[in-house]
């Protein structure tokens, strides 16, 4: 068994190699293998293992290194102050471990730990160093690696927030000034919809898209992609000091935002002054949603020390002042390690693959497990045991697994497959051809059993207050119930003896039950459980067939019937018709009703119905029917009546629009159009079953 240095230092060269090839892609190509929060984590995890053992910080290190170098196709050039990156905290706490450093080192340095900070918002594109000589703009600079950049003066130039020259009667012999250049939320969009009309690969994001573009040759270009620019920090020489005004070079950050407003700059404006850590966490919190509705990216709060010699005491690392920190908004994408795949069966006995994980906090809450749905998912995500995985909440509710970080597959994991056996039952499981489901099709599993009942006692069904699923699996385990039916044959002083449970919550338990039994019939149909009937479609079917028995007599012998239903199809009326003819399942029915379920309308439901059907749920609303030959009972005119009545139409000829022929005694030529074009042919029987439905 390898060591746990000996795995620190495998991992720390794993996520060396990846986050290496993640930066040339990410700085040299403009083109990411991976989400920014993904990069952030695995960061992070790197910076862990270096933190723990430094000997394991080689010099090729993305934390010994900043940005990416200069490309060729630009000239080099070196900055006059370093352009630094800035540390990173994900949590309060985090920030508040950053002050406390603060606090510390200017303790330490002029015994004094009073400052004040400023909140910014960090805007999400790519620093620019912008030298000025008297006034004029001579140099537009990237970071690159912090110390030296490429010079991309000739497209800088072309963005319009940018000042060529000062608004300011009296500059300095020198300014460099230093800020986020960003595209716009919605030229972003316009940029990629034209690349996707001519072929070419979108841009990731917005970010990705300025930084190709700052570096694109051709000056035009940029100048068509209408970027934009706000200033955050500035550097003048020092002791300068405004000749005009007399005014001292700006002593705080808040001052040189609004100095550089004067000089002609675009400064965002959500900027404020802050007292102390909770004004810093109220300015996050307040902009955690509003900032989605910016037209710019945001990514966090940037949050500095306002005075600026203090900032100078604190001085800088080798990558990030130490007087600034970037208080990061939560992931919508993080990555974790796969521990292991459980498969969960639900109660049409569909296998449900579902990803177990180390734990991450997401959208506010922990998560450890997320559904992958069925096995087609499984084969496309291509998951292997030890993976390490990227799992987001969609819509911020439901756990997802996006992605496999494939770079970080360990050497000896395997491919994961679904099961050939159900894991409860052991029974051989069925895929059907086509279908992204696979099965397990033993009826007396007891997965499936608990499932059943679940959706039995569930709220939209027959809701049955007082028993839920830990209590469903010890009558399950326990085989005290084995089907629906027998919940309604439970007896109090066995509910009682069960874990959790008492006298009085056994009591309750029996009275919901019995109230469950007057539950309206459409519920008790969707309590079934039966496959594609939801509560919408329970409930056209109980108004179009009143009672299982007029159901079940129509679905096993003619579903085709059931299909031209309002919102009903053939998929679904299939489905009716194996469930209904399922021998299991007829016996189910018939227990039911002798622990007391009528399995019908009730008067009241009946009266709503008719209520329903007379204006706009008639059976045969929107049916077009044509006769032809001579019925056995009904006179032509008597069925045609019945048909209007129902709310039919009975047409003379044939067509795509004809829901049903029915056909009598020699039929005619109608009956031969109905065939060729796939109308559905009934006969006097058919029409009368579903008259009366
Ligand atoms: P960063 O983007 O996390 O933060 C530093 C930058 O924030 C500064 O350089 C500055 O340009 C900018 N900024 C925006 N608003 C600011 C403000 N108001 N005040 C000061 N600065 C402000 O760090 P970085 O070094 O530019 O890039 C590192 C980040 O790049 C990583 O955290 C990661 O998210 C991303 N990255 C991603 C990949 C990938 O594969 N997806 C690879 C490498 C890096």
């Amino acid at each position: 068994m390898p060591s746990t240095s000996s795995k620190l230092s495998e991992r720390a060269s794993e996520l060396r190699n990846l986050l290496n090839k993640a930066c040339h892609a990410y700085y040299v190509l403009d083109s990411p293998l991976m989400e920014d929060t993904v990069y952030d984590r695995l960061y992070r995890e790197l910076l862990d293992i270096e933190g723990k053992d430094s000997s394991l910080i080689t010099a090729d290190s993305p934390s010994q290194r900043l940005g990416g170098s200069p490309s060729k196709g630009f000239e080099s050039v070196t900055h006059r102050i370093p352009l630094l990156s800035l540390d990173n905290a994900f949590t309060f706490q985090e920030l508040k471990a950053w002050h406390s450093r603060v606090c510390k080192l200017l303790n330490q340095k002029i015994n004094n730990r009073d400052f004040t900070m400023v909140s910014e918002l960090k805007i999400d594109g790519n620093a620019l160093a912008l030298s000025y000589t008297d006034g004029l703009l001579v140099r537009a600079a990237t970071r690159g690696d912090g110390t030296q950049g490429e010079d991309i003066t000739a497209n800088v130039r072309t963005i319009s927030s940018i000042p060529l020259c000062l608004h300011l009667k009296d500059p300095p012999p020198w300014l460099e000034v230093r800020g986020e250049a960003f595209i716009p939320n919605d030229i972003f969009s316009v940029i990629n919809a034209e690349r996707k009309k001519h072929g070419k690969d979108l841009f990731a994001n917005p970010r990705n898209a300025c930084a190709g573009t700052l570096r694109q040759l051709d000056s035009q270009v940029v100048a068509s992609r209408k970027l934009d620019f706000f200033a955050y920090t500035m550097h003048l020489p020092a002791n300068w000091q405004e000749k005009e005004n007399n005014h001292q070079a700006p002593s705080e950050q808040s001052q040189s935002l609004k100095w550089l407003k004067k000089a002609g700059f675009k400064v965002n404006p959500n900027t404020e002054l802050m007292q102390d850590l909770d004004e810093v966490k109220t300015f996050f919190n307040n902009w955690e949603n509003k900032r989605k509705n910016l037209a710019y990216e945001t990514d966090g709060v940037v949050v500095k020390i306002n005075e600026l010699s203090l900032q100078s005491i604190t001085g800088t690392t080798q990558k990030a002042p130490r007087w600034a920190i970037a208080l990061k908004y939560p992931a919508e994408e993080v990555p974790s390690k796969l521990i292991k795949l459980n498969y969960q069966i639900g109660r049409t006995g569909a296998v449900t693959p579902v990803a177990e994980f180390d734990p991450v906090s997401l959208a506010g809450t922990s998560i450890s497990r997320a559904t992958l749905h069925n096995a087609n998912r499984l084969t496309s995500l291509d998951l292997h045991s030890g993976d390490t995985i990227v799992v987001r909440k969609a819509g911020e509710i439901i756990p997802e697994v996006v992605r496999v970080v494939k770079e970080l597959r360990p050497a000896k994991s395997h491919r994961l497959k679904l099961p050939k056996t159900c894991p409860e039952c052991h029974s051989i499981l069925e895929r059907v051809m086509n279908e992204a489901t696979t099965r397990c099709v033993n009826t007396t599993c007891p997965a499936i059993l608990k499932g059943t009942l679940r959706h039995w006692v569930s709220k939209g069904a027959t809701d049955v207050d007082g028993l839920g699923n830990k209590l469903i699996e010890q009558l399950v385990e326990k085989g005290l119930v084995k089907s629906i039916a027998n919940l309604y044959q439970l007896d109090i002083n066995l509910l009682a003896s069960l874990e959790r449970m008492g006298e009085k919550s056994a009591k309750n338990l029996i009275n919901a039950l019995n109230k469950s039994k007057h539950q309206p019939w459409h519920r008790q149909l969707y309590g079934l459980g039966i496959q594609h009937i939801g509560e919408a479609n329970a409930k056209t079917l109980a108004q179009t067939f009143t009672s299982v028995s007029k159901l079940a007599t129509t679905a096993c012998q003619s579903p085709e019937l059931i299909k031209p239903i309002y919102g009903i199809g053939e998929e679904i009326a299939q489905s009716l018709h194996q469930w209904f003819s399922n021998p299991n399942n007829q016996k189910l029915l018939s227990d039911l009703k002798s622990v007391g379920f009528t399995l019908e309308a009730n008067a009241e439901e009946n009266a709503q119905n008719k209520d329903t059907l007379n204006t706009n749920q008639l059976p045969l609303k929107n049916m077009n029917f044509v006769l032809t030959g001579t019925l056995p009972t009904m006179k032509r005119n008597e069925a045609k009546d019945l048909i209007e009545k129902a709310g039919g139409k009975v047409v003379a000829s044939v067509s795509t629009t004809t829901a049903y022929v029915v056909a009598g005694e020699n039929a005619g030529s109608k009956f031969d159009k109905a065939q060729a074009l796939g109308i559905r042919i009934i006969y006097e029987k058919d029409l009368q079953n579903l008259l009366s439905s």
